[in-house]
Order: C-alpha cells, then structure tokens, then sequence
C-alpha cells in the first residue's frame, strides 16, 4: 500500500514529525517544516521512477524544494547554473540527461532543455499527516546529486555523489561546528554548487535547523539577518572581502557580525588581511573549511580552538588525510614546509565522475582521491593549502613555491585591491613569477618596482614577482574564484 503521509528519508529525521517552524526562507517566503514535508512529498510522487532529473537552479524556495524531493523519490538530481553559457548548459544537459526539470513556474529555460518534460513544484495543503517512511529507502550507495564542478581548471565535470557522502558529511559537518535545530543558518550562495546547496541548504534541513537565503549578497541584508536570529554565515571569500571593505570603520564591521556564533569561509582562499582585519574587529575568528565538489567537505578550523588564519585546519570526522609528494611517497612530515598534495578517503567520497571513466580512474590512487590541491600541515596537523598543482605551483629557480603567499603579500600593500599570481615559462628559472594586480585606486596604480620590493621584504628574494601587470578586475568563474586560465595559466 502506498503512504498517504509526508515521506520520511533517514537524510532528514526532521521531516519525520514536522510542524510550523521555518525550514527556509527566500526572499518573503518562508516554508515551515510542515510546508517543506507536504509539498516535497507531493514532489517526489510527481517525478518518482524518472531515471534522473534537473534542477534549474535559481536561488529559490522551488530549487530546494525540487532536491528535497529528489531525495526522497531517491532519483538522482543535477542542479543547473541558470547563469551557465548556452554551451556549458548543452555540455551539461546532454552529459546528464535529465527526463524532467524542476523550475520557477516564470522561468524561461534555455534551447538546452528543449523537449525535456517540465515538473512544476505543486501547491499543496500542509497536512501535518503522519509521517510514513519512503516505499524503499535507496542504497546508500546510489546517487543522490550529481553536481558540476566549477570548471576552474577544464570543462565542468559531473560529479556523483552517493547518499551516504550527504549523510557522511552533513553530521560531521553538524559535529565539527556544533549545529543544533536552533542555528539559522544565512547566505546568499548559488544553489547549484555543494557550498550553497549541500551546506547551505541540506545541512540546516540534517540537523532540523533553518536557512535564510538573501538572493543577492549584500552587507546590508547579511548584517540585517544576523542581528535578528541568524547565527551562523556561510561565505565565499570575496564576501568577507567586501563586507570589510564596505565596512572600514571597526566598530561598524562588529555590529554588523558579531550576532553570528559562526562565520564560515570557504570554496577559495580566505586572504589573510582580511581575516585578520574580521578577527581584530569583531572578536570572532573567520572559520575556513576547505572540500570540493567530489568529496564534500574534507578540513575546518575548529570552532573551539584558536584562530588560525591561514590555516584550512583539521580532518573532519570521518575523513582520512594524507599528504604525498610528486612520486607517490605518502609524506610524514608534520613542519609546515614540506608540501604534497593532499589525498582523502572516507564515506564522504563521491564515487566517480558521470560518463567520465578516464577522468575518475585518473582522480584515484587505489581508494584514495587525489584531490590536485596541494598543501604543508603544522605539527598540530592543521592543514594550509598551497595551491592547486595545475595552476598555483610555481616552479621556479630550483623552487617550489605557492601563488598563495605571494598573493597575500601582495594583497596586504594598501594599494592593491585584488591579486593573483602565476608563473610562466623561463628560460633561465623554469618558470617567472608573475604577479597580475587590480590597484586600490586606477588613476594611481603603484610602483611595478615597489611591489616587487614589497613582496619581497615579506618573504624571501626568490619570491620577488619578475613582473607585474595591472588589470581593471581578475577573471573569475561563476563562484567568484579567480580563473588562473584566462590568465594564461
Ligand atoms: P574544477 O574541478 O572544475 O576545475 P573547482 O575545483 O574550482 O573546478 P570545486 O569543486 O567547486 O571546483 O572547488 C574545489 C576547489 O576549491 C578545491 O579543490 C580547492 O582548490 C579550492 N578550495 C576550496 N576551499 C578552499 C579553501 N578554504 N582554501 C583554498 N582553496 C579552497
Ligand atoms: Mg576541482
């Protein structure tokens, strides 16, 4: 017989007894559990037995309410960027392709998902029923998202990932920073990415809490919902960034949040100057947490410990780390210098990427992922990251050394705004360190020669960029990191 009850998935206990507490709130609408449990129960029904679906993923109650459901039908659900090129979009689509879609009644959906049937998120009485359990629960091993990294490095890859990677990671998560059902949770991420949606969405929803998501970021709305009950604030970089910069004055930067038990960043390094500059004002140190789309969350600084800027910090739990060098060698070094990169294994996972044997065979070494990024660890084994291999290692002179440190040399010069480095083929030095600069003020860029020497006094000579180029803005991708390939890189 089937059940006549919102369904139940062991992914959120809390839909198990739901009632009018708010569950997410977008822009004026806020679902309560009760709302959140009926109408993704309706959901689920509508699109059960498709082999897999899209979800057209604008910042909307409907983009969350179409995973949800996902879930509990157990069909696999692939969030679209409604921002993606129209070629991204064909890549994606036709890599995946979805039976249906989920999208906003009014929204206009790209050539791409021409000819694919169309699921409306249905308007449903909340029952408040009794919970009944899902017809069968999936295997753990099935998958549940099948999310597209950010293309930083190559063509978006579509990465799978099992229920028991959500389950895995969303309670070490919840352990790590000490989320309760009453966190409310604030962002303003895009929902077709783990950082905005796994986190930022299903990690609320795991531990029966709330999430208010504000459409566009802005410093306003984030301060605004964080002096009235918001208390954790999941961000990307460039967010702390601006709201420092909008926020000069100290004791404006603590009003604005210092209501937040938790301030998360994460997806891209966390520049130093403004973590320190977010401590020194608010009192409250900036928690970086470091994952990928293919393995969800892997480090976090902790919550209870010192601040460590800088610092991506500590194996979540669950989570097995290690740091091996260019031949294979699993490294033990523990003295913050020797760098490796960082390979992970554990629930937490994915299992391979969609249509992309050679990629995942390549992206493991036995059970291990080989995460690309490269990183030292600290005799309290938190973790730094170094950079990616492809694109932030730069050899150079004999060398090994990391974009990143220049990058926040540089960025601590007060006229420059945003910096990135990369290294270019040498004939003398392997590779040139090259530093690309947006200055503070255009009319008055700086001195090539005094931030060479700048960078220089902060860290060692051969570290002295061989030149500097200056640039209106850095490129960056959809998740506002910066694109070291439209940088030659
Ligand atoms: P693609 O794999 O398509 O090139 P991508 O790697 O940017 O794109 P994501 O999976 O969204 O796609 O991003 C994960 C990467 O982001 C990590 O591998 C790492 O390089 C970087 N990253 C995430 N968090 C941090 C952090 N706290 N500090 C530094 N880098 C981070
Ligand atoms: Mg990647």
């Amino acid at each position: 017989t089937q059940p006549t009850g919102p369904r139940v998935s062991p992914l959120f206990p809390a839909l198990a007894a739901p009632d009018g507490r708010p569950a997410l709130r977008f822009g004026e609408r806020t679902i309560g559990y009760a709302e959140l449990a009926a109408t993704a129960t309706a959901l689920a029904a509508r699109i059960d037995g498709a082999r897999r679906i899209a979800v057209w993923a604008t910042p909307s109650a409907d983009t969350a309410l179409g995973v949800v459901a996902a879930l509990l039908a157990g069909v696999p659900a692939v969030p679209l960027n409604p921002k993606a090129g129209e070629g991204e979009l064909a890549h994606v689509v036709g890599d995946s392709e979805p039976e249906l879609v989920v999208a906003e009644p009014d929204a206009a959906l790209p050539a791409a998902l021409d000819g694919i049937e169309r699921a409306e998120v249905p308007v449903v009485p909340e029952t408040g029923g009794p919970a009944a359990p899902l017809p069968r629960e999936p295997d753990p091993e099935s998958p549940a998202l099948i999310i597209y990294t950010s293309g930083t490095t190559g063509p978006p890859k579509g990465a799978i990932l099992p229920r028991r990677a959500l389950a895995a990671n969303l309670d070490g998560l919840a352990d790590a920073w000490q989320w309760t059902a009453d966190d409310v949770v604030v962002h303003a991420l895009p929902l077709f990415h783990v950082h905005g949606l796994v986190l930022g969405v299903l990690g609320p929803l795991r531990r029966g809490g709330s999430m208010r998501h504000l459409g566009r970021f802005d410093t306003g709305a984030v301060a605004r919902e964080l002096s009235d009950g918001g208390t954790v604030l999941f961000g990307v970089p460039t967010m702390y960034h601006r709201i420092a910069q909008a926020l000069p004055g100290d004791t404006a930067l603590a009003s604005a949040l210092s209501g937040a038990r938790l301030l998360v960043s994460g997806s891209a390094p966390l520049p130093l100057p403004d973590h320190r500059r977010i401590t020194e004002a608010t009192g409250r140190h900036v928690v970086e947490r470091y994952g990928m789309t293919e393995t969800l969350m892997n480090t976090s600084v902790r919550v209870d410990g010192e601040p460590r800027p800088g610092s991506v910090g500590v194996p979540l739990p669950g989570v097995e780390l290690r740091l091996v060098d260019d031949e294979g060698v699993v490294l033990d070094a523990d003295d913050g210098e020797t760098i490796g990169e960082i390979q992970v294994r554990g629930q937490h996972v994915f299992t391979g990427y969609l249509n992309r044997q050679d990629a995942t065979e390549a992206a493991f070494s036995a059970s291990w992922f080989r995460t690309g990024d490269m990183a030292t660890r600290d005799a309290d084994g938190c973790v730094r990251i170094v950079g990616r291999r492809a694109t932030d290692l730069i050899k150079s002179g004999g060398y090994k050394i990391g974009a990143g440190e220049i990058e926040n040399a540089l960025l601590d010069h007060p006229a420059v705004a945003e910096a990135a480095v990369t290294g270019e083929p040498d004939e003398d030095l392997g590779e040139r360190i090259v530093a690309w600069v947006v200055p503070a003020d255009p009319a008055q860029p700086p001195a090539a020669e005094e931030l060479r020497d700048h960078v220089a006094g902060q860290l060692a000579p051969h570290k002295r960029p061989r030149d500097v180029r200056f640039l209106d803005a850095l490129p960056r991708n959809a998740m506002g990191k910066i694109t070291k390939r439209a940088l030659g890189r």
